[in-house]
Parts: C-alpha cells; structure tokens; sequence
C-alpha cells in the first residue's frame, strides 16, 4: 500500500482518535496568540500552554481536554528553535514543517505514551523495529535534575534492545519551548536510513543517515524568568513527530525532498528556471548550489504561504521581518542562482495550495492574496536592489582607488535600511576586488546588540524595532566611525 503524505497525516489522526480516544483538534495559526515569548509557533504545544501550566481559560473548551491529537504548522526562522541556516544545506531540517502531535493532560503518562508511540510506528507503519533507536534523558546535576530511568525501564520492558536505548543530556532531551515556558524530559525516537552496525553512535550527530523522527515529551517543569525550574500542577504528555520525515521514511527516500510533499515544487521551479533539474546533491558535490537553492526557494515558498495566509506579511519587526528576509533570500537563490525570471515565486503558490490545501484550506482560499503580496514585495526588493548598486558604485566612486577596504557603515546602512543581505554586499564587492571593512563592522555589530538587547530589558515585546533607524540611533549614541564612513554617510 503506497503512503502518501495524505494517507500518513490522516493514519496519525485516526490512531488517537479511533484508537485512544483523543479529541482532534485544528492547527492554530503560525502566529502566536497572545504569547510574546514567541516570534511563531515552533511546536504542536504552543496553543496548549494554558493547559501544561494549569491555568486554561475555563470557558473555553481547552478546560476539558483530555487527550488530544493533531497536525500544527509549526516555523522554526527564529528564538529558541531556529532552523534557517540549516534550511537547504540538510535534507531534512526545514523553515516551515508540519508537526504531527498526540497529548494527555494529567492522563496517561510515560508507560502509555511509549506503547502507543511504539505501536503506531512498527505496526501500523510498519517500519522495521532495527532501524529504529531510542533515547531517554540522563539526568542533569547543574539544573539538579536526576536521568529517567524510569523511561529506559518502559523502552526495555517493550522490548527494545538495549543496544538500541541510549543516554542524552540537556542539549537533546531535555525539552523547552523558549527561554521561558512548560518544559521536561523527553525520549526520542531516530530512524537509521542504512542500517549501519554503528547506527547508535550516529544518533544525534547531524548525520542524514540516522535522524529523529519523534519527539515524546514528559512535561514536569516551568522555566521562570530567573532561569529556575518551578514544578507543574501535574504531569502532561506532549509528543511531536514531523510528518515530512516520516513520510521520507515510509517512501523509503533518502530526502525530505524526495517525497510527495516537494517533488510537484521542484518540478513546478524547473519548469520556470533555466537551471537543469533537481538531482539532490549536498555539501562539495553541489559545487554550483542549484541543489541548494532548488531546496531553498521550495522550503521558503511553502513558509511564505502559510505564514501570509495566517496574517503574517513581511515587514520590519519581529516575525515580520524574518519573513522579509526569508523572501528575499527566496528571490536570491532563484534569481541568481536557479535564473528564475521575475514572479517566479508568486507562481509557485498554487503549487503549495495544491499539495496542502486539503489539511489547510486558508491555502486555497487566500491564494490570490499571498500571490500578490509576494509579487509586491518582489518588485521593492528589486528597486532597492538597484538603489543599493547605485549606492556601492558611487561609494567605490569616492573611495582611494588603492584601498581595499569598503566603509563599513555604508554596508552596514544598505543591509538595516535597504534590506540588503550582507552576503549579497560581499558578492558584489567581491566583482570590484574590495572587501567590507570587517573590524568596524564587528563594532556596529556588537553596539547594534547592546541597543537590541536594552530595548528588550525596556519592553520585552519590542525585539527588532530599531532596525529602521538604527544607523541613526547608533550615530546618535556616538559609536566611533571612522573618517572615511563620513564622507560616505548617504541618506538612503
Ligand atoms: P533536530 O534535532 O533534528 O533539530 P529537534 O530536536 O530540534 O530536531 P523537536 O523540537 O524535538 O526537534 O521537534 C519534534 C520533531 O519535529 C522532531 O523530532 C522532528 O521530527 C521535527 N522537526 C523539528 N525541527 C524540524 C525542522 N526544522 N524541519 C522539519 N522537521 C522538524
Ligand atoms: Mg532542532
Ligand atoms: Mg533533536
Ligand atoms: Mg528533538
């Protein structure tokens, strides 16, 4: 029986619901409600936090939840779990992903969750138990909190090898959802795509060939604002598997991208570019990056739509201004790198539509919406682009013609005010033989962050709001500069 994405998706949902009796309940939307510790939502738990904490809103009907089950649209471009750099380098790390959750709130607890997890996979499934790994969290005296043995006991009772049941700290199973927020220990289930004898020692290594499908957290804590851990009214159950994986692992594809939820994407940019089709190289076999960038432009254009469709656009602040960038390093790699010509982005939305529209119909419905919102967006980053060209050329223009050396808060102005990513700057110069000054540079770094991170002390809400003015903020605070960048302060 084939398993496509939509068959996996449902298969989850029927498991809990006609299985265990778990209530389904909707995705919210990417944007976080009422919660400032969070640029979006990055996990299934996030609408549920009232309830992990104790306190839901008792009028509503998150008071009665018991067990419940669903699939969130979850981006992780920013805070706590922030992905974006990875994006297009790995295979399976992306910027907007689906997460596949089940939940017991002050019900069953760690026996049941790893029985019903366990189930799932190798039976319904049917993925092969050797392929599969597990880990349990060993304990951490720092934060004075002792390992679950307790969950290796449950893994071992079931069954599993020992062999096959492994220790991890707090970078990998301990759980958090911010700085702050529920949190626990949890165990994880990892799936070996080879069937290597030294699997085990590639369990959270970062390698493509054995990588976490799931997530089964045991809620027990609150992080506080000082950084202690204050226990939770009652222990809860927050598990979340991402369905892209799993589905890479029931097609028995090597790639995220391999499977029915990005190949119509790859094909739809190969049809628009002139680059050669998609052949899933990573690392130095993709010497020209059109791998890369074909990964990219189809991670990015999926998070674009539904972070549009759910009300984020881009702009100039918090979440807003991640997505500003997530569509201009979009409109790079296709442009540039894939010779894409203009609109190309805009067109790929019906694609998206058509591979996620029957779990989330908002896709459908606001199409037109976020094709022209992508198309407008395009057309300033291109004028802004040739305004900074101009910008470059007449600073190049002013400059010594035996210095190497660019002003730094020139470029430093072009990437805060214009846009401009950095790399992009240090491309173009690169053409001419001059580089960024690079100290200076590390010095209106370092005074941006000190800005940044006191407007944070003043009102936590207000991450990213200097971006606009912060060459002036910044000159106005007296940060050195050197003769040469006042020549060369334009108004942009
Ligand atoms: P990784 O270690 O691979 O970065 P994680 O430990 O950060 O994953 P969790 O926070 O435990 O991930 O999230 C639960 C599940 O969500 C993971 O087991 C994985 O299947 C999936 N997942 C997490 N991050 C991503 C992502 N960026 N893209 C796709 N799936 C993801
Ligand atoms: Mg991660
Ligand atoms: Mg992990
Ligand atoms: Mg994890």
């Amino acid at each position: 029986k084939e398993f496509t994405s939509k068959i996996v998706r449902r298969k989850f949902i029927d498991f809990f619901k006609e299985g265990y009796e778990h209530q389904v309940v909707p995705s919210s939307p990417v944007r976080p409600r009422g919660d400032p510790s969070l640029l979006f939502v990055n996990a299934g738990m996030n609408q549920f936090k009232p309830i992990l904490l104790g306190c839901p809103d008792p009028r509503s009907d998150m008071a009665s939840y018991r067990r419940v089950v669903n699939s969130q649209k979850c981006v992780r471009a920013g805070g706590k779990h922030n992905d974006l750099e990875d994006v297009g380098k790995d295979v399976y790390h992306h910027t907007f992903f689906e997460m596949l959750g089940n939940w017991s709130f002050g019900d069953y607890f760690k026996v049941e969750a790893c029985a019903m997890a366990w189930r799932l996979l190798t039976q319904e499934y049917g993925i092969p138990v050797d392929r599969l790994y597990v880990s349990y969290f060993s304990g951490d005296t720092a934060n004075g909190l002792p390992a679950d043995e307790e969950t290796r006991q449950v893994w071992l009772s079931m069954g599993v090898r020992p062999d096959h049941v492994l220790p991890f700290g707090m970078k990998d199973n301990f759980w958090e959802m911010g700085e702050t927020g529920p949190c626990g220990p949890c165990t994880e289930i990892h799936y070996d795509h080879v069937g290597n004898r030294n699997a085990a020692s590639l369990v959270n290594a970062d390698s493509p060939d054995v990588v976490e499908i799931w997530n089964l957290v045991f809620m027990q804590y609150n992080r506080e604002v000082n950084g202690s851990l204050r226990p939770l009214p009652q222990c809860s159950v927050d598990t979340g598997m991402g369905l892209e994986r799993l589905v890479t692992v029931l097609q028995g594809k090597r790639s995220n991208y391999d499977t029915d939820l990005f190949t119509p994407l790859l094909s739809a940019i190969h049809q628009c570019s002139k680059a050669p089709a998609y052949q899933g190289r990573t690392g130095e076999a993709d010497v020209d990056q059109v791998d890369m960038a074909y990964r990219v432009v189809a991670d990015h254009i999926r998070t674009l739509s539904v972070c549009i469709a759910d009300g984020v656009y881009p702009g100039m602040t918090g979440a807003e201004l991640v997505l500003r960038r997530i569509l201009r390093r979009a409109m790079r790699f296709s442009t540039e790198v894939l010779q894409a010509p203009e609109g190309t982005l805009a067109s790929l939305v019906p694609t998206v539509a058509h591979i996620l529209g029957d779990a989330y119909p908002e896709l459908h419905t606001e199409s037109e919406r976020i094709m022209d919102l992508i198309n407008q967006n395009e057309v300033q980053f291109l004028s802004s682009l040739k305004q900074g060209r101009r910008v470059i050329d007449r600073t190049l223009s002013n400059m010594d013609k035996n210095s190497a050396v660019f002003p730094a808060s020139v470029a430093w102005s072009l990437y805060r005010n214009l846009g401009f990513p950095l790399d992009l700057i240090d491309l173009m110069l690169e053409e001419k033989g001059k580089v960024v000054d690079k100290k200076e540079m590390a010095v209106l770094e370092d005074e941006y962050e000190k800005l940044r991170l006191q407007s944070e002390e003043d009102d936590g809400d207000r991450v990213d709001q200097l971006d606009l003015h912060s060459l002036a903020e910044l000159q106005s605070r007296g940060v050195p500069h050197t003769d040469d960048s006042q020549k060369y302060s334009y108004s942009l």
